[in-house]
């Protein structure tokens, strides 16, 4: 598989991205024909003996004398030594394993621990992730998380968060209360967070952080704000936007959330700015530029947008789903006139997305450890997939008490177990259980040339198929498609790269 990608701008610049080197080059017209030629096996130094006559014309690159095709010729063939147009083995590139110690050590170091404090909810949206278009999650009962098995957990982690096998000192490591909606089970954070507050950890401290609907906001205000948690709060916009999330006799929610919310930003204005975050979803009754517009408007705040969740739908539910369902991409470019005027500068929307990824991934300038640092591009070796490598996000616990590397995937996958009779964790098992599946998708990261850039989760795939089909392959015409499209949103808006430069550090 060849590994340099030859594109063009919609404003004609030519470009290449050698993946040898992981670097993006602006280059001559006729360095790029020379590329094309060799990547279809052809011979640069013959087809210019061929030339007749004093120059060339190349069809849509224009013409060409002599003496520029030769001068251009030499510069193709110092990157060619410098080896831009080199393969990468890509066999070895994605050749990591996970071991048994390397899952405990991320678990060592792991910073976010996310109990589901409850599965009852006070609303009845329609497109939750535990509703009617999905059967991948465990029934819901009204079960609370029992609070000391919540801190059978804590006890553990504490172990190993005090363990020399802990290299991430001074960081902070945030305890998160997730539902259903937490609120409904207010004991249990109560308890919880004075629990954690007696907790001696020796290297890092801590923080609350909670994902909420706000309809019980008004109730529990006083104590988020006296214990300091980050709160991200459900709202896909106004009161039309909103209208999919009702609550369980049918009527809407807004009026109550929005009334909750505003008391919070009356009595506690400074906490409302500072710890205060939305997310809202994009679906059949919302757009993008709509959320934006209504969030900046009311609170002076982009929101995180996120899509409904497409994966684990059960079959019976597909139409239904298709009708809510919007994708991020297309709504962005049925909306392009919008963001050529606002917000085209907010890292949040998908267009600068995409250029921090490029830069993240392709510049071959940013770094995701140390031994990147040190190493070449292509002697780097990662495993295959986007997947996050267990609990280096975060370690999930359900009201069941499975324990799962996140709480966006399927409850069929849990890693493990905590009850009152302990914690069950066979990091062997774990190891294991994810290279099985890392070997059954490598034939096709073999292929595919969005290695670099991959967040295809595994958990997100038909992983237990004997032959899982990846969605997020991309062909080199793909590839070529993607870089082209960034590079020409970067021509045309020089001062979103900038800005990306200048204000985003890259963690
Ligand atoms: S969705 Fe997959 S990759 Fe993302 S955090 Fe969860 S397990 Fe990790
Ligand atoms: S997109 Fe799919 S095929 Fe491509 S590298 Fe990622 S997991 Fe592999």
């Amino acid at each position: 598989m060849t590994s340099t990608v030859l594109f063009k701008s919609e404003g004609r610049n030519y470009y290449l991205h050698s993946g040898f080197n992981n670097r993006f080059l602006l280059c001559h017209p006729l360095i790029h024909h020379f590329a094309d030629l060799t990547r279809i096996g052809g011979d640069p130094a013959q087809w210019i003996d061929q030339i007749d006559g004093a120059g060339i014309y190349l069809g849509d690159l224009g013409p060409f004398s002599r003496a520029q095709v030769e001068y251009y010729f030499g510069k193709f063939l110092f990157l060619k030594e410098n080896h831009y147009f080199e393969d990468v083995d890509i066999k070895k590139k994605l050749s990591d394993r996970l071991s048994a110690q390397s899952v405990k050590t991320t678990l060592a170091n792991c910073r976010q621990l996310t109990f589901e404090v409850t599965d009852l909810c006070n609303l009845d949206c329609s497109y939750c992730a535990y509703g009617k278009f999905y059967n991948d999650y465990d029934r819901r009962e009204g079960k609370n998380l029992p609070i000391p098995v919540a801190e059978c957990i804590l006890d553990y982690l504490l172990e190993l968060w005090n363990s020399p096998l802990n290299h991430s000192h001074q960081k902070t490591i945030y305890i998160s209360f997730y539902g259903g909606e937490p609120l409904l089970n207010f004991s249990f954070i109560e308890r919880i967070t004075y629990y954690v507050k007696t907790l001696k950890l020796m290297h890092n401290s801590v923080r609350f952080s909670m994902t909420t609907n706000g309809l019980l906001l008004n109730k529990h205000m006083d104590f988020l704000v006296e214990h300091d948690f980050q709160l991200l709060v459900s709202l896909d916009g106004d009161e039309v936007h909103n209208s999919y999330r009702i609550m369980k006799n049918g009527r809407p929610s807004f009026p109550f959330i929005m009334s909750n919310l505003l008391e919070l930003r009356e009595k506690y204005p400074i906490y409302f700015n500072k710890n205060v975050r939305f997310n809202a979803v994009l679906h059949n009754r919302n757009s993008l530029s709509a959320i934006f517009r209504y969030f900046k408007g009311k609170f002076n705040k982009s929101p995180n947008v996120s899509e409904v969740n497409p994966y684990g739908i059960d079959p019976a539910q597909k139409a239904a789903f298709r009708e809510t369902y919007r994708n991020m991409n297309e709504s962005l470019n049925q909306e392009e006139e919008y963001y050529k005027d606002e917000n085209r500068n907010s890292f949040l929307m998908p267009r600068p997305r995409d250029v921090i990824e490029v830069i993240r991934r392709y510049s071959g300038v940013v770094f995701r450890k140390y031994d990147e640092l040190l190493a070449c591009a292509h002697e780097r070796s990662f495993v295959p997939t986007g997947t996050c490598i267990p609990f280096s996000r975060m370690l999930f616990v359900t009201v069941n008490g499975k324990i799962l590397p996140c709480e966006r995937i399927g409850h069929q996958f849990s890693l493990g177990r905590v009850s009152l009779d302990g914690v069950e964790l066979d990091f062997h098992q774990i190891a294991k259980t994810y290279n099985r599946y890392f070997e059954s998708l490598s034939s096709q990261c073999h292929l595919c040339h969005n290695t670099e850039a991959c967040i295809q989760c595994l958990f997100n795939l038909p992983i237990n198929d004997p032959h899982p089909k990846c969605f997020g392959f991309k062909n080199h015409k793909d590839i070529a498609q993607y870089f082209s499209s960034v590079m020409t949103y970067m021509e045309e808006h020089p001062e979103v790269f900038f800005n990306v430069l200048e204000e985003m550090s890259f963690g």
